[in-house]
């Protein structure tokens, strides 16, 4: 027997129809590429969202058609995303940081049909043109007056176009399985892969991101989105904001601490999302000025693991809590959080903080187990690694285009290629990428764990920890760390930091100070450039790994 209710499809174009009608004052706020800070809301974002489907529509987009955007998170990529799956087109978010190469493999094979890009990307698009085969138009995320014809011959203004299209436009009428927006995967092993949502995936993932215990989003919230809307959906909160009616606040293309501190103060942020290293830069240009925060009161972080020493001083010395969230592209992104449980909530604080820095709990919608290499399910003891995976209301089936095959195992289980444990309250730990972990006499090393407690160093600004070729134990572990401007250290120093805090066996057999610890297309430690840097690495006992084998 079926339910009697009314068919109400989960369809995104009803997001931002919420917020015109219940939060159309509430404003969006960006610094815009071309430097000044505007003001706009979500009433005029929804009007100009529906010229831009107009002017889609003229240029013979038709449903299920990839239109790509290549932008920093502002008002105008956020128009361009609703303009584009309003009409049953997907929305395609480029990430700029990538490879020329792989951005120009991404296009064609997604096939996209138009790039909407910011002008920041224009030599780029100028020197690929002729390597985007199905690309017909590209729209230059600008006014008239900054468009330079010659950046880009035959390219379309953005504002002239929605001048020159009609804000009647009809969104919607589709079913909720439609496919709304595609990411690829920044393909750290072999091509990128994309990840093909639908309506009703990203609306159930906007509902459960807004829970109290995930990101606890309200209408009352002024929310910094730094993550940008290219990696994962913005953490969903390109839908999950306009849904609360919270204010947004947009940074263009300035992440450096300077500029995220003015735009918190200046427009009273209360909640930001972005990844460890983004609140490293923000709080390392606030102590060189003493300043503190007025407004901020929480913080989201993830995308690869926070230290705990971040969340402490967030905590201390300027009153802010942080969550820490684990997800992936293919998972939407939010996975899970580390949200105080009731049983953790009555523990001390100092105690409290050991969950908080853990990956955390998942929301109703999401199911997790740990396997081992058999496929054996593993114990939630807080001690046994596994294989992390993961099975919910917004998980991938499977890649654009069958790519990599069958992912899901027979109960429809994808494996994160993260290595975890879970401990008996249920708080998930990442203990390593399974490519990342140091494989040392059979044992592993978890390279995050000891990494996050280097990084908690008071000179320490990041760490790197890789597995280095070791002709007896097959890798040991090389500490990078990059100091805070004008520290110096040694690395006995960082040794007797480390030493009680994790297994003697777990200890770096050298460790380095570098200027420099490479960060990849979405804000993480490279380790793949590191180990590439240091593949031919002597170990301090005099041996060479690579030539002894
Ligand atoms: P990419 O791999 O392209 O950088 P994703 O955001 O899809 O982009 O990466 C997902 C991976 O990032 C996860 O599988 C995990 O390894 C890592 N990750 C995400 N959040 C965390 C976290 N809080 N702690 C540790 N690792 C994390």
């Amino acid at each position: 027997m079926l339910g009697l209710m009314q068919d109400w499809p989960l369809t995104l174009d009803k997001i931002l129809d919420h917020a015109r009608t219940w939060h159309g004052e509430r404003e969006i706020v960006t610094r815009q590429v071309e430097g000044p800070i505007v003001r706009t809301t979500y009433a005029q974002v929804h009007e100009r969202a529906k010229r831009l489907s107009n002017a889609l529509l003229a240029l013979g987009i038709n449903p299920g058609d990839r239109v790509a955007t290549l932008g920093w998170n502002t008002a105008r990529h956020l128009e361009t995303w609703y303009g584009i799956i309003g009409i049953g087109a997907v929305c395609h978010t480029l990430n700029p940081r990538l490879f020329v190469e792989q951005i120009c493999y991404i296009v064609n094979h997604a096939a996209d049909r138009v790039i909407l890009t910011d002008t920041s990307f224009l030599p780029m698009l100028l020197e690929q043109r002729g390597n985007m085969q199905t690309v017909e138009h590209l729209i230059v995320l600008t006014d008239a007056d900054h468009m330079d014809d010659a950046a880009l011959p035959g390219a379309l203004c953005f504002e002239s176009l929605l001048e020159e299209s009609s804000p009647d436009c009809v969104w919607g009428g589709f079913e909720e399985n439609t496919a709304a927006g595609l990411c690829y995967t920044s393909g750290t092993t072999g091509n990128p892969k994309g990840v093909l949502y639908s309506h009703r995936t990203n609306f159930l993932h906007t509902l459960t991101s807004m829970q109290v215990d995930m990101l606890a989003l309200s209408g009352r919230e002024t929310v910094l989105p730094v993550v940008p809307m290219c990696h994962a959906n913005a953490w969903g909160l390109t839908y999950s904001c306009p849904a609360a009616g919270a204010k947004m606040v947009l940074p263009g293309p300035k992440l450096d601490g300077e500029s995220l501190y003015e735009l918190i103060e200046s427009e009273g942020v209360t909640f930001a999302a972005a990844v460890p290293t983004v609140w490293q830069g923000l709080l390392q240009h606030m102590r060189g000025i003493g300043a503190k925060f007025s407004t901020l009161k929480r913080v989201a972080a993830g995308g690869s693991a926070v230290p705990e020493g971040l969340i402490r001083t967030l905590r201390d010395d300027y009153g802010v809590t942080l969550t820490h969230a684990w997800g992936m592209t293919e998972t939407s992104p939010l996975g899970t959080e580390s949200s105080p449980s009731a049983a953790v909530a009555a523990l001390d604080v100092e105690t409290q903080l050991k969950y908080r820095a853990k990956q955390g709990r998942p929301p109703v919608t999401i199911q997790l187990k740990l396997e081992d290499d058999e496929g054996r399910e593993l114990p939630h003891d807080g001690v046994t690694f596994g294989r992390l995976k993961v099975k919910g209301a917004y998980v991938i089936g499977e890649y654009f285009r069958g790519d990599g095959g069958k992912i899901l195992d027979d109960d429809n289980f994808f494996d994160t290629g993260d290595v975890a444990t879970i401990e008996p309250m249920g708080y998930m730990q990442i203990t390593d990428r399974s490519k990342d972990v140091i494989k040392s006499g059979g044992e592993w090393i978890s390279s995050v764990e000891v990494e996050n407690i280097a990084a908690g160093h008071p000179k320490a600004l990041m760490a790197a920890v890789i597995g280095v070729a070791h002709p007896k134990w097959d890798e040991r572990p090389l500490l990078l760390v990059r100091l805070r401007d004008g520290e110096t250290a040694t690395p006995a120093e960082f040794r007797q930091f480390l030493d009680g805090k994790i297994a003697r066996w777990w200890m770096p057999d050298e460790i380095l100070f570098v200027d420099d610890i490479p960060l990849g297309a979405t804000g993480k430690i490279d380790k793949k450039l590191i180990r590439e840097r240091y593949k031919d690495y002597s170990l301090p006992d005099g041996a060479t790994p690579a030539a002894k084998g």
